[in-house]
């Protein structure tokens, strides 16, 4: 009776940034996912709207090869007025079309028999009673069963373990969308995913198989678990807080000392003027 209870409950939800929140804060993540309160609106901030407009005008380029097409469409973008603080003639604006001069070069680099711009998709995994979100800025049919995906990154730095995340997700993504590209040999291809950082010319490269496919998928259905078992929602702040939409109402924001700890008296060290 229980098992059938469970197979008919909906499957789990889990996307990176629901990963990404828990991890961080779980505070954040109740108030975001579990609280029901209305999202207040992001943060506005310059980095992200330059990264929103570079992803979007080469979501363009892929499908149209044309980079008028999609420099028109980072302008009108970084026009609108709610994007003002990345507006023509700030630096921030000068440094989305520098990232997007970089993008039509590696457009211009990769050499396929066909291509697709973003793909974003559920990944329906009822054994693990799990749906897993999943997405990639671009995947390239290279020829000769061979497979390219590419996250665009347009930040100074990238996290690594982050960076392997997304990418193994976008490797998933590709998997269920091109579906019918799955079977006979083409299912055994090793795909090749690049976080490629348009800022800093950096590739990060991973190879990737089906097998490593099906684990990220069964990685989600652990992380699905342990997550669905929390009932600690405790605020843990860090340098991300002023990057949470939650911010002004999260008192625990506030860099402090632990109350305890207020009144330790630094050492006073030795005097060593005295020893001359
Ligand atoms: S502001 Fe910081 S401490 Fe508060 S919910 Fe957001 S991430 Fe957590």
């Amino acid at each position: 009776m229980l098992a059938m209870a469970m197979e008919d409950a909906p499957l789990f939800p889990l996307s990176f940034s629901k990963v990404a929140s828990f991890r961080r804060c779980r505070k954040q993540y109740w108030l975001e996912y579990l609280s029901g309160q209305e999202k207040p609106p992001d943060p506005m901030n310059p980095p992200g709207i330059v990264g929103k407009g570079v992803h979007l005008a080469m979501h363009n380029l892929c499908d149209s090869d044309d980079p008028e097409v999609a420099r028109d469409e980072l302008d009108r973008y970084l026009r609108m007025p709610a994007h003002d603080v990345a507006g023509p003639g700030t630096e921030w604006h000068d440094l989305a079309l520098r990232l997007f001069e970089a993008g039509v070069e590696a457009h211009d680099s990769i050499q396929g028999e066909d291509r697709w711009s973003e793909k974003d998709t559920w990944v329906p995994y009822p054994a693990g009673r799990v749906s897993v979100s999943a997405r990639i800025d671009r995947i390239d049919y290279l020829g000769d069963n061979r497979w390219q995906i590419v996250d665009w990154k347009t930040n100074r730095v990238d996290n690594d373990e982050a960076t392997d995340s997304q990418l193994d997700l976008g490797h998933l993504a590709m998997r269920v969308t091109l579906k019918h590209y799955g079977r006979g040999e083409k299912r055994e291809a090793v795909v090749r995913a690049i976080a490629w950082n348009l800022r800093t010319g950096q590739q990060r490269v991973r190879l990737l198989t089906r097998d490593d496919a099906v684990a990220t998928l069964k990685k989600y259905a652990a992380l699905a678990r342990r997550i669905q078992a929390n009932e600690d929602f405790t605020a843990t702040r860090g340098r991300y807080c002023g990057f949470c939409r939650w911010q002004p109402a999260c008192p625990e924001s506030e860099p402090t000392l632990p109350a305890d700890w207020e009144d330790v008296e630094p050492d006073e060290g030795e005097d060593e003027s005295a020893e001359e």
